[in-house]
Protein backbone atom coordinates (compact mmCIF):
# COMPACT_ATOMS: atom_id res chain seq x y z
CA UNK A 1 0.00 0.00 0.00
CA UNK A 2 1.65 3.66 -1.08
CA UNK A 3 -0.39 7.41 -0.53
CA UNK A 4 -1.45 6.22 -4.19
CA UNK A 5 -3.71 3.27 -2.98
CA UNK A 6 -7.51 3.49 -2.36
CA UNK A 7 -9.41 1.09 -0.45
CA UNK A 8 -12.95 0.81 -2.73
CA UNK A 9 -15.02 -1.43 -1.01
CA UNK A 10 -11.70 -3.62 0.44
CA UNK A 11 -10.43 -3.93 -2.33
CA UNK A 12 -6.66 -2.04 -3.23
CA UNK A 13 -6.62 0.06 -6.04
CA UNK A 14 -3.46 2.27 -7.66
CA UNK A 15 -4.63 5.57 -8.33
CA UNK A 16 -1.36 5.98 -10.49
CA UNK A 17 -0.52 5.19 -14.41
CA UNK A 18 0.28 2.05 -15.62
CA UNK A 19 3.50 3.12 -18.63
CA UNK A 20 6.36 0.95 -19.16
CA UNK A 21 5.46 -1.81 -16.79
CA UNK A 22 5.49 0.93 -13.97
CA UNK A 23 3.38 2.58 -11.69
CA UNK A 24 3.40 6.53 -12.63
CA UNK A 25 1.73 9.50 -10.82
CA UNK A 26 0.96 12.87 -12.03
CA UNK A 27 1.58 15.81 -9.98
CA UNK A 28 -2.19 16.29 -9.85
CA UNK A 29 -5.32 14.23 -9.22
CA UNK A 30 -8.90 14.24 -10.12
CA UNK A 31 -11.92 13.36 -8.16
CA UNK A 32 -13.29 10.00 -8.53
CA UNK A 33 -17.01 9.93 -7.07
CA UNK A 34 -19.63 7.19 -6.61
CA UNK A 35 -22.83 7.41 -8.40
CA UNK A 36 -24.66 5.01 -6.05
CA UNK A 37 -24.47 7.98 -2.61
CA UNK A 38 -22.50 10.65 -4.27
CA UNK A 39 -19.40 9.91 -2.52
CA UNK A 40 -15.95 10.59 -3.05
CA UNK A 41 -13.76 7.85 -4.03
CA UNK A 42 -10.68 9.75 -3.93
CA UNK A 43 -8.45 10.91 -6.12
CA UNK A 44 -6.86 9.80 -9.22
CA UNK A 45 -3.77 10.56 -11.32
CA UNK A 46 -4.40 13.07 -13.84
CA UNK A 47 -2.64 12.67 -16.87
CA UNK A 48 -1.17 15.05 -18.75
CA UNK A 49 0.46 15.16 -22.37
CA UNK A 50 4.10 14.56 -20.99
CA UNK A 51 2.18 10.86 -19.68
CA UNK A 52 0.33 10.22 -23.06
CA UNK A 53 3.64 10.64 -24.87
CA UNK A 54 5.17 8.21 -22.18
CA UNK A 55 2.49 5.81 -22.60
CA UNK A 56 2.99 6.08 -26.92
CA UNK A 57 6.80 5.89 -26.22
CA UNK A 58 6.64 1.89 -24.09
CA UNK A 59 3.95 0.75 -26.02
CA UNK A 60 6.43 1.79 -29.18
CA UNK A 61 9.65 0.25 -27.39
CA UNK A 62 7.86 -2.93 -26.33
CA UNK A 63 6.30 -3.32 -29.96
CA UNK A 64 8.98 -5.43 -31.88
CA UNK A 65 9.37 -8.11 -28.89
CA UNK A 66 5.55 -8.28 -28.55
CA UNK A 67 5.13 -8.78 -32.37
CA UNK A 68 7.54 -11.22 -32.43
CA UNK A 69 6.60 -13.43 -29.64
CA UNK A 70 5.02 -16.84 -31.39
CA UNK A 71 1.42 -16.82 -31.34
CA UNK A 72 0.98 -19.42 -28.65
CA UNK A 73 2.84 -17.79 -26.30
CA UNK A 74 0.82 -14.66 -26.55
CA UNK A 75 -2.60 -16.80 -26.61
CA UNK A 76 -0.95 -18.25 -23.62
CA UNK A 77 -0.48 -14.83 -21.49
CA UNK A 78 -4.09 -14.14 -22.41
CA UNK A 79 -5.54 -17.02 -20.96
CA UNK A 80 -3.64 -16.49 -17.98
CA UNK A 81 -5.44 -12.55 -18.20
CA UNK A 82 -8.82 -14.56 -18.15
CA UNK A 83 -7.69 -16.52 -15.14
CA UNK A 84 -6.37 -13.67 -13.17
CA UNK A 85 -9.78 -11.76 -14.01
CA UNK A 86 -11.52 -14.74 -12.86
CA UNK A 87 -9.95 -15.34 -10.01
CA UNK A 88 -10.72 -11.37 -9.19
CA UNK A 89 -14.16 -11.98 -10.32
CA UNK A 90 -16.06 -10.50 -6.49
CA UNK A 91 -12.95 -7.68 -6.58
CA UNK A 92 -14.00 -6.22 -10.09
CA UNK A 93 -17.45 -6.82 -9.83
CA UNK A 94 -17.29 -4.51 -6.49
CA UNK A 95 -15.02 -1.91 -7.73
CA UNK A 96 -16.97 -1.45 -10.92
CA UNK A 97 -20.61 -1.19 -9.26
CA UNK A 98 -18.70 1.26 -6.89
CA UNK A 99 -17.09 3.46 -9.75
CA UNK A 100 -19.83 3.47 -12.30
CA UNK A 101 -23.45 2.51 -10.33
CA UNK A 102 -24.77 -0.74 -12.22
CA UNK A 103 -25.66 -3.77 -10.79
CA UNK A 104 -23.60 -6.02 -8.68
CA UNK A 105 -25.22 -8.84 -9.49
CA UNK A 106 -24.53 -8.24 -13.23
CA UNK A 107 -20.99 -7.65 -12.64
CA UNK A 108 -20.73 -10.55 -10.86
CA UNK A 109 -22.33 -13.39 -13.07
CA UNK A 110 -22.03 -12.01 -16.77
CA UNK A 111 -20.63 -8.69 -16.79
CA UNK A 112 -16.96 -10.02 -15.52
CA UNK A 113 -17.04 -13.49 -16.67
CA UNK A 114 -17.50 -12.17 -20.10
CA UNK A 115 -14.46 -10.05 -19.27
CA UNK A 116 -12.29 -13.16 -18.85
CA UNK A 117 -14.08 -14.21 -21.93
CA UNK A 118 -13.31 -12.06 -24.00
CA UNK A 119 -9.43 -12.92 -23.84
CA UNK A 120 -9.91 -16.66 -23.85
CA UNK A 121 -12.24 -15.90 -26.99
CA UNK A 122 -9.34 -13.91 -28.71
CA UNK A 123 -6.34 -16.07 -27.71
CA UNK A 124 -8.20 -19.35 -29.55
CA UNK A 125 -9.52 -17.04 -32.42
CA UNK A 126 -5.74 -15.89 -32.78
CA UNK A 127 -4.65 -20.00 -33.01
CA UNK A 128 -7.15 -20.34 -35.92
CA UNK A 129 -6.61 -17.31 -37.75
CA UNK A 130 -6.14 -18.19 -41.32
CA UNK A 131 -6.92 -18.01 -44.73
CA UNK A 132 -6.07 -20.64 -46.90
CA UNK A 133 -3.52 -20.29 -49.55
CA UNK A 134 -4.96 -19.90 -53.43
CA UNK A 135 -4.05 -19.99 -57.16
CA UNK A 136 -3.70 -17.13 -59.34
CA UNK A 137 -2.27 -18.40 -62.81
CA UNK A 138 -0.04 -21.18 -61.04
CA UNK A 139 1.21 -18.51 -58.50
CA UNK A 140 -0.13 -18.99 -54.88
CA UNK A 141 -1.10 -16.54 -52.51
CA UNK A 142 -0.79 -16.35 -48.64
CA UNK A 143 -2.37 -14.15 -46.73
CA UNK A 144 -0.92 -13.16 -43.31
CA UNK A 145 -2.20 -10.77 -40.66
CA UNK A 146 0.88 -8.38 -39.70
CA UNK A 147 0.61 -6.73 -36.24
CA UNK A 148 0.00 -3.18 -36.87
CA UNK A 149 1.41 -1.44 -34.09
CA UNK A 150 1.29 0.72 -30.99
CA UNK A 151 -3.10 0.92 -30.43
CA UNK A 152 -4.64 3.93 -28.66
CA UNK A 153 -7.96 2.44 -27.27
CA UNK A 154 -10.43 4.77 -25.69
CA UNK A 155 -13.21 3.41 -23.63
CA UNK A 156 -16.67 5.27 -22.21
CA UNK A 157 -17.98 4.74 -18.66
CA UNK A 158 -21.60 3.08 -19.29
CA UNK A 159 -19.66 -0.68 -18.79
CA UNK A 160 -15.97 0.47 -18.40
CA UNK A 161 -14.13 -3.22 -17.85
CA UNK A 162 -16.51 -4.86 -20.53
CA UNK A 163 -16.01 -2.64 -23.20
CA UNK A 164 -12.46 -1.54 -22.75
CA UNK A 165 -11.22 -5.03 -22.56
CA UNK A 166 -13.57 -6.14 -25.67
CA UNK A 167 -10.55 -3.94 -27.43
CA UNK A 168 -7.58 -4.71 -25.43
CA UNK A 169 -8.12 -8.52 -25.88
CA UNK A 170 -8.18 -8.03 -29.66
CA UNK A 171 -5.16 -5.77 -30.11
CA UNK A 172 -3.23 -7.68 -27.50
CA UNK A 173 -3.63 -11.12 -29.06
CA UNK A 174 -3.34 -9.21 -32.97
CA UNK A 175 0.50 -8.54 -31.41
CA UNK A 176 0.11 -4.98 -30.64
CA UNK A 177 0.84 -3.00 -27.83
CA UNK A 178 -1.98 -0.83 -26.47
CA UNK A 179 -2.37 2.45 -24.49
CA UNK A 180 -6.05 2.37 -22.78
CA UNK A 181 -7.56 5.40 -21.45
CA UNK A 182 -10.29 4.93 -19.77
CA UNK A 183 -12.99 7.25 -19.17
CA UNK A 184 -12.59 9.76 -16.27
CA UNK A 185 -15.97 9.08 -14.43
CA UNK A 186 -14.67 5.50 -14.25
CA UNK A 187 -10.88 4.83 -13.43
CA UNK A 188 -10.75 2.09 -11.19
CA UNK A 189 -11.05 -1.14 -13.10
CA UNK A 190 -8.78 -0.40 -15.62
CA UNK A 191 -5.85 -0.05 -13.15
CA UNK A 192 -7.09 -3.44 -11.45
CA UNK A 193 -6.05 -5.09 -15.07
CA UNK A 194 -2.90 -3.63 -15.20
CA UNK A 195 -2.21 -5.70 -12.10
CA UNK A 196 -4.04 -8.77 -13.31
CA UNK A 197 -1.79 -8.00 -16.86
CA UNK A 198 1.45 -7.69 -15.26
CA UNK A 199 1.28 -10.62 -12.72
CA UNK A 200 -0.01 -13.01 -15.70
CA UNK A 201 3.85 -12.55 -17.34
CA UNK A 202 2.32 -9.91 -20.40
CA UNK A 203 5.40 -8.03 -20.76
CA UNK A 204 6.49 -4.46 -19.52
CA UNK A 205 5.43 -1.84 -22.34
CA UNK A 206 2.43 -4.12 -23.38
CA UNK A 207 0.06 -2.76 -22.34
CA UNK A 208 0.11 1.14 -20.78
CA UNK A 209 -3.22 2.52 -18.90
CA UNK A 210 -3.56 6.58 -18.49
CA UNK A 211 -5.87 8.27 -16.45
CA UNK A 212 -7.24 11.64 -16.93
CA UNK A 213 -9.69 13.77 -18.84
CA UNK A 214 -10.18 12.96 -22.40
CA UNK A 215 -10.26 16.81 -23.46
CA UNK A 216 -6.67 17.28 -21.71
CA UNK A 217 -4.42 13.95 -23.19
CA UNK A 218 -7.08 12.99 -25.80
CA UNK A 219 -5.51 14.66 -28.79
CA UNK A 220 -1.50 13.90 -27.75
CA UNK A 221 -2.62 9.98 -27.75
CA UNK A 222 -4.90 10.39 -31.22
CA UNK A 223 -2.64 12.99 -33.42
CA UNK A 224 0.58 10.70 -32.44
CA UNK A 225 2.35 9.83 -35.37
CA UNK A 226 4.26 6.53 -33.94
CA UNK A 227 -0.04 5.50 -33.31
CA UNK A 228 -0.95 2.81 -35.70
CA UNK A 229 -4.31 2.20 -34.67
CA UNK A 230 -7.40 3.92 -32.74
CA UNK A 231 -10.44 2.42 -31.17
CA UNK A 232 -13.01 4.71 -29.46
CA UNK A 233 -16.17 3.75 -27.85
CA UNK A 234 -17.82 6.86 -27.12
CA UNK A 235 -20.24 9.93 -28.25
CA UNK A 236 -20.75 10.98 -31.83
CA UNK A 237 -18.87 14.71 -30.87
CA UNK A 238 -15.88 13.36 -29.47
CA UNK A 239 -15.65 10.42 -32.24
CA UNK A 240 -15.54 13.93 -34.49
CA UNK A 241 -13.02 15.54 -32.80
CA UNK A 242 -10.99 12.35 -32.92
CA UNK A 243 -11.61 12.09 -36.85
CA UNK A 244 -9.87 15.44 -37.13
CA UNK A 245 -6.82 14.73 -35.26
CA UNK A 246 -6.19 11.53 -36.40
CA UNK A 247 -6.27 13.37 -40.57
CA UNK A 248 -2.74 14.23 -40.14
CA UNK A 249 -1.55 10.59 -39.90
CA UNK A 250 -4.04 8.93 -41.60
CA UNK A 251 -4.16 6.62 -38.57
CA UNK A 252 -6.79 3.48 -39.07
CA UNK A 253 -10.22 4.96 -36.81
CA UNK A 254 -12.95 2.18 -35.36
CA UNK A 255 -15.86 4.34 -33.82
CA UNK A 256 -18.06 2.94 -31.84
CA UNK A 257 -20.68 5.38 -31.43
CA UNK A 258 -24.41 5.99 -29.84
CA UNK A 259 -27.33 4.84 -31.19
CA UNK A 260 -31.54 6.03 -31.21
CA UNK A 261 -32.51 2.11 -32.01
CA UNK A 262 -35.97 0.92 -32.39
CA UNK A 263 -38.06 -1.51 -31.12
CA UNK A 264 -41.26 -2.84 -33.58
CA UNK A 265 -43.54 -4.49 -32.09
CA UNK A 266 -46.24 -6.00 -34.37
CA UNK A 267 -49.83 -7.07 -33.57
CA UNK A 268 -48.68 -10.90 -34.79
CA UNK A 269 -46.37 -10.41 -31.74
CA UNK A 270 -46.19 -12.54 -28.77
CA UNK A 271 -47.64 -9.27 -26.83
CA UNK A 272 -46.09 -10.45 -23.01
CA UNK A 273 -42.63 -11.09 -25.07
CA UNK A 274 -42.84 -7.34 -26.37
CA UNK A 275 -43.51 -6.05 -22.92
CA UNK A 276 -40.54 -7.98 -21.20
CA UNK A 277 -38.38 -6.61 -24.85
CA UNK A 278 -39.64 -3.01 -23.87
CA UNK A 279 -38.66 -3.13 -20.04
CA UNK A 280 -35.73 -4.38 -20.43
CA UNK A 281 -34.52 -1.24 -22.16
CA UNK A 282 -34.17 -0.03 -18.16
CA UNK A 283 -31.29 -2.08 -17.96
CA UNK A 284 -28.63 -0.06 -16.85
CA UNK A 285 -30.70 2.98 -16.16
CA UNK A 286 -30.72 3.25 -20.05
CA UNK A 287 -27.28 3.99 -20.26
CA UNK A 288 -26.58 1.10 -23.17
CA UNK A 289 -25.60 1.99 -26.59
CA UNK A 290 -27.81 -0.93 -28.26
CA UNK A 291 -30.99 0.21 -25.63
CA UNK A 292 -34.12 0.41 -28.12
CA UNK A 293 -35.28 3.46 -26.52
CA UNK A 294 -37.81 3.86 -29.34
CA UNK A 295 -40.79 1.59 -29.00
CA UNK A 296 -42.65 1.39 -32.29
CA UNK A 297 -46.19 -0.44 -31.95
CA UNK A 298 -48.64 -1.23 -34.41
CA UNK A 299 -51.85 0.41 -33.63
CA UNK A 300 -54.47 -2.20 -33.11
CA UNK A 301 -52.31 -3.10 -30.30
CA UNK A 302 -50.93 -0.20 -28.51
CA UNK A 303 -52.97 0.54 -26.05
CA UNK A 304 -52.97 -3.49 -24.75
CA UNK A 305 -49.09 -3.04 -25.01
CA UNK A 306 -48.68 0.41 -23.00
CA UNK A 307 -51.60 -1.28 -20.28
CA UNK A 308 -49.09 -4.26 -19.71
CA UNK A 309 -46.06 -2.14 -19.90
CA UNK A 310 -47.35 0.39 -17.57
CA UNK A 311 -48.30 -2.63 -15.36
CA UNK A 312 -44.20 -4.56 -15.73
CA UNK A 313 -42.64 -0.82 -15.40
CA UNK A 314 -44.71 -0.21 -12.02
CA UNK A 315 -42.65 -3.57 -10.71
CA UNK A 316 -39.33 -2.21 -11.46
CA UNK A 317 -36.78 -2.23 -8.31
CA UNK A 318 -34.98 1.20 -7.97
CA UNK A 319 -32.45 1.16 -5.71
CA UNK A 320 -28.91 0.44 -4.30
CA UNK A 321 -27.20 -1.43 -7.14
CA UNK A 322 -25.40 -3.56 -4.66
CA UNK A 323 -28.78 -5.22 -3.28
CA UNK A 324 -29.56 -8.06 -5.10
CA UNK A 325 -33.40 -6.91 -5.12
CA UNK A 326 -32.70 -3.77 -7.43
CA UNK A 327 -33.37 -3.84 -11.14
CA UNK A 328 -32.03 -0.04 -11.88
CA UNK A 329 -29.62 1.44 -10.16
CA UNK A 330 -28.32 5.34 -10.18
CA UNK A 331 -27.12 7.41 -13.00
CA UNK A 332 -23.19 7.74 -13.74
CA UNK A 333 -23.63 11.82 -12.72
CA UNK A 334 -24.92 14.64 -11.48
CA UNK A 335 -24.28 16.46 -14.84
CA UNK A 336 -25.84 13.28 -16.85
CA UNK A 337 -29.13 13.37 -14.70
CA UNK A 338 -29.50 16.92 -15.78
CA UNK A 339 -29.04 16.03 -19.50
CA UNK A 340 -31.97 13.76 -19.49
CA UNK A 341 -33.86 15.67 -17.40
CA UNK A 342 -33.68 18.48 -19.98
CA UNK A 343 -34.59 16.31 -22.68
CA UNK A 344 -37.64 14.75 -20.50
CA UNK A 345 -38.91 18.66 -19.77
CA UNK A 346 -38.10 19.56 -23.36
CA UNK A 347 -40.31 16.83 -24.51
CA UNK A 348 -43.13 17.55 -22.30
CA UNK A 349 -43.25 21.51 -22.87
CA UNK A 350 -43.52 20.19 -26.50
CA UNK A 351 -46.81 18.58 -25.84
CA UNK A 352 -45.70 14.81 -24.73
CA UNK A 353 -47.41 12.89 -22.22
CA UNK A 354 -45.40 10.95 -19.33
CA UNK A 355 -47.00 7.49 -19.15
CA UNK A 356 -44.66 6.49 -16.97
CA UNK A 357 -42.15 8.32 -14.97
CA UNK A 358 -41.15 11.38 -16.47
CA UNK A 359 -39.18 13.43 -13.34
CA UNK A 360 -35.74 12.80 -11.45
CA UNK A 361 -35.82 10.26 -8.27
CA UNK A 362 -33.89 10.92 -4.74
CA UNK A 363 -30.74 11.57 -5.24
CA UNK A 364 -28.62 10.49 -8.78
CA UNK A 365 -31.67 8.43 -9.81
CA UNK A 366 -34.16 8.78 -12.68
CA UNK A 367 -37.30 7.01 -12.54
CA UNK A 368 -38.16 5.28 -15.72
CA UNK A 369 -39.85 7.13 -18.23
CA UNK A 370 -42.12 6.24 -21.00
CA UNK A 371 -43.56 9.62 -22.96
CA UNK A 372 -45.91 9.36 -25.71
CA UNK A 373 -47.59 11.57 -28.07
CA UNK A 374 -44.22 13.05 -29.44
CA UNK A 375 -43.59 14.16 -32.88
CA UNK A 376 -41.12 11.79 -35.32
CA UNK A 377 -39.11 14.94 -35.72
CA UNK A 378 -38.76 15.87 -32.41
CA UNK A 379 -35.75 16.28 -30.37
CA UNK A 380 -36.94 13.20 -27.83
CA UNK A 381 -37.16 10.95 -31.08
CA UNK A 382 -34.07 11.86 -32.87
CA UNK A 383 -31.22 12.29 -30.18
CA UNK A 384 -29.77 9.70 -27.56
CA UNK A 385 -30.45 10.04 -24.25
CA UNK A 386 -28.51 7.59 -22.54
CA UNK A 387 -30.81 7.08 -19.63
CA UNK A 388 -34.43 5.59 -18.66
CA UNK A 389 -36.16 7.58 -21.12
CA UNK A 390 -38.16 5.32 -23.88
CA UNK A 391 -40.64 7.01 -26.37
CA UNK A 392 -43.57 4.98 -27.93
CA UNK A 393 -45.13 6.29 -31.62
CA UNK A 394 -47.49 4.15 -33.40
CA UNK A 395 -47.71 2.72 -37.14
CA UNK A 396 -50.73 0.96 -39.16
CA UNK A 397 -48.63 -1.17 -41.66
CA UNK A 398 -44.64 -2.62 -42.01
CA UNK A 399 -44.27 0.03 -44.67
CA UNK A 400 -44.90 2.92 -42.07
CA UNK A 401 -43.35 0.78 -39.12
CA UNK A 402 -39.73 0.26 -41.32
CA UNK A 403 -39.96 3.96 -42.58
CA UNK A 404 -40.29 5.33 -38.71
CA UNK A 405 -37.37 3.08 -37.97
CA UNK A 406 -34.75 3.73 -40.48
CA UNK A 407 -35.84 7.73 -39.91
CA UNK A 408 -32.94 8.44 -37.77
CA UNK A 409 -29.26 9.69 -38.47
CA UNK A 410 -27.96 6.15 -36.21
CA UNK A 411 -27.76 2.86 -37.23
CA UNK A 412 -26.88 0.59 -34.25
CA UNK A 413 -29.40 -1.77 -33.77
CA UNK A 414 -33.09 -2.97 -34.06
CA UNK A 415 -35.00 -5.62 -31.85
CA UNK A 416 -38.16 -6.65 -33.88
CA UNK A 417 -41.06 -8.60 -31.38
CA UNK A 418 -43.22 -10.74 -33.97
CA UNK A 419 -45.04 -14.30 -34.52
CA UNK A 420 -44.65 -14.35 -38.51
CA UNK A 421 -40.96 -15.87 -39.69
CA UNK A 422 -42.16 -14.47 -43.41
CA UNK A 423 -42.51 -10.30 -42.01
CA UNK A 424 -39.26 -10.93 -39.39
CA UNK A 425 -37.02 -11.46 -43.00
CA UNK A 426 -38.62 -9.23 -45.18
CA UNK A 427 -38.35 -6.23 -41.98
CA UNK A 428 -34.75 -7.07 -41.22
CA UNK A 429 -33.79 -6.79 -44.77
CA UNK A 430 -34.93 -3.21 -44.93
CA UNK A 431 -33.33 -2.18 -41.67
CA UNK A 432 -30.36 -0.22 -41.46
CA UNK A 433 -28.30 -1.74 -38.34
CA UNK A 434 -25.37 -3.32 -37.40
CA UNK A 435 -27.75 -5.99 -35.67
CA UNK A 436 -31.12 -7.02 -35.62
CA UNK A 437 -32.35 -9.18 -32.70
CA UNK A 438 -35.57 -10.74 -33.76
CA UNK A 439 -37.78 -11.89 -30.82
CA UNK A 440 -34.98 -11.04 -28.33
CA UNK A 441 -32.31 -8.49 -26.86
CA UNK A 442 -28.87 -7.99 -26.08
CA UNK A 443 -27.94 -11.73 -27.09
CA UNK A 444 -24.02 -11.32 -28.45
CA UNK A 445 -21.48 -13.46 -29.79
CA UNK A 446 -18.14 -12.38 -30.05
CA UNK A 447 -17.76 -14.50 -33.31
CA UNK A 448 -20.69 -11.83 -35.06
CA UNK A 449 -19.14 -8.82 -36.05
CA UNK A 450 -20.80 -5.56 -33.99
CA UNK A 451 -21.24 -1.85 -35.13
CA UNK A 452 -22.59 0.82 -36.82
CA UNK A 453 -23.93 2.46 -39.85
CA UNK A 454 -24.35 5.93 -40.33
CA UNK A 455 -23.58 7.81 -37.05
CA UNK A 456 -23.14 4.58 -34.99
CA UNK A 457 -19.83 4.09 -35.77
CA UNK A 458 -17.72 3.28 -38.58
CA UNK A 459 -16.08 -0.20 -39.01
CA UNK A 460 -17.10 -3.69 -36.96
CA UNK A 461 -15.39 -5.56 -34.05
CA UNK A 462 -15.61 -9.04 -33.24
CA UNK A 463 -14.17 -12.42 -34.41
CA UNK A 464 -12.21 -12.29 -37.50
CA UNK A 465 -13.34 -8.06 -38.19
CA UNK A 466 -11.05 -7.47 -34.98
CA UNK A 467 -7.59 -8.75 -36.67
CA UNK A 468 -8.54 -7.29 -39.69
CA UNK A 469 -8.66 -3.47 -37.94
CA UNK A 470 -5.61 -4.60 -35.48
CA UNK A 471 -3.65 -6.09 -37.99
CA UNK A 472 -1.95 -4.80 -41.49
CA UNK A 473 -3.38 -7.64 -43.62
CA UNK A 474 -0.24 -8.80 -46.50
CA UNK A 475 -0.91 -11.18 -49.28
CA UNK A 476 2.23 -12.11 -50.44
CA UNK A 477 1.82 -13.81 -54.09
CA UNK A 478 4.66 -16.29 -55.03
CA UNK A 479 5.35 -16.87 -58.45
CA UNK A 480 6.23 -21.04 -59.53
CA UNK A 481 9.32 -20.40 -60.77
CA UNK A 482 12.77 -18.56 -59.83
CA UNK A 483 13.96 -21.35 -57.45
CA UNK A 484 17.39 -22.17 -57.55
CA UNK A 485 16.41 -26.09 -56.72
CA UNK A 486 13.89 -26.15 -60.03
P1 LIG B 1 -17.54 10.49 -24.48
O1 LIG B 1 -17.37 10.62 -25.94
O2 LIG B 1 -17.82 11.71 -23.69
O3 LIG B 1 -16.23 9.84 -23.82
C1 LIG B 1 -15.71 8.60 -24.23
C2 LIG B 1 -14.21 8.58 -24.00
O4 LIG B 1 -13.61 9.56 -24.84
C3 LIG B 1 -13.78 8.93 -22.58
O5 LIG B 1 -12.71 8.11 -22.20
C4 LIG B 1 -13.34 10.37 -22.71
O6 LIG B 1 -12.38 10.75 -21.75
C5 LIG B 1 -12.71 10.34 -24.08
N1 LIG B 1 -12.56 11.65 -24.72
C6 LIG B 1 -13.26 12.78 -24.50
N2 LIG B 1 -12.80 13.77 -25.29
C7 LIG B 1 -11.79 13.26 -26.03
C8 LIG B 1 -10.93 13.77 -27.04
N3 LIG B 1 -11.02 15.03 -27.46
N4 LIG B 1 -10.01 12.95 -27.59
C9 LIG B 1 -9.92 11.66 -27.21
N5 LIG B 1 -10.70 11.12 -26.25
C10 LIG B 1 -11.63 11.90 -25.68
O7 LIG B 1 -18.66 9.38 -24.28
P2 LIG B 1 -19.28 8.88 -22.90
O8 LIG B 1 -20.26 9.89 -22.41
O9 LIG B 1 -18.19 8.44 -21.99
O10 LIG B 1 -20.04 7.56 -23.38
C11 LIG B 1 -21.36 7.54 -23.76
C12 LIG B 1 -21.48 7.39 -25.25
O11 LIG B 1 -20.82 6.20 -25.67
C13 LIG B 1 -22.91 7.24 -25.70
O12 LIG B 1 -23.12 7.99 -26.87
C14 LIG B 1 -23.03 5.75 -26.01
O13 LIG B 1 -24.03 5.42 -26.92
C15 LIG B 1 -21.68 5.46 -26.53
N6 LIG B 1 -21.40 4.02 -26.45
C16 LIG B 1 -21.31 3.29 -27.60
C17 LIG B 1 -21.09 1.92 -27.55
C18 LIG B 1 -20.98 1.09 -28.80
O14 LIG B 1 -20.45 0.01 -28.72
N7 LIG B 1 -21.46 1.55 -29.93
C19 LIG B 1 -20.95 1.29 -26.31
C20 LIG B 1 -21.06 2.07 -25.16
C21 LIG B 1 -21.27 3.43 -25.24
Amino acid sequence: MTEHTLTVAGVAVDTRHWIGGERVASAETFTDVSPIDGSVIGGISRGTEAEAVAAVAAAKAAFPAWAATPRAERARILHAIADGVEKRIEDLAIVETTDNGALLRSHRRGVMPRVAHNFRFFADWLLNLEHGDFETRGHTNHVSWDPAGPSVLITPWNAPLMLSTWKVAPALAAGNTVVLKPAEWTPLTASLLADIAAEAGLPAGVLNIVQGYGSEIGDALTSHPDVRRISFTGSVPTAKRITASVAANLTPLSLELGGKSPLLVFADADLDLAVDLAVEQYDNAGQVCLAATRILVEESVAEEFTRRFTEKAATIVQGDPRDEATDIGPNIHERQLEKIDGFVRRALDAGARAVVGGRRGEGQYYAPTLLTDVAQDSEIVQEEVFGPVLTLQTFTTEEEAVRLANDTRFGLAATLATGDRDRAARVTERLVAGTVWVNCFFVRDLQAPFGGSRHSGVGREGGTWSFDFYCDLKNTVTAPKGWKDH
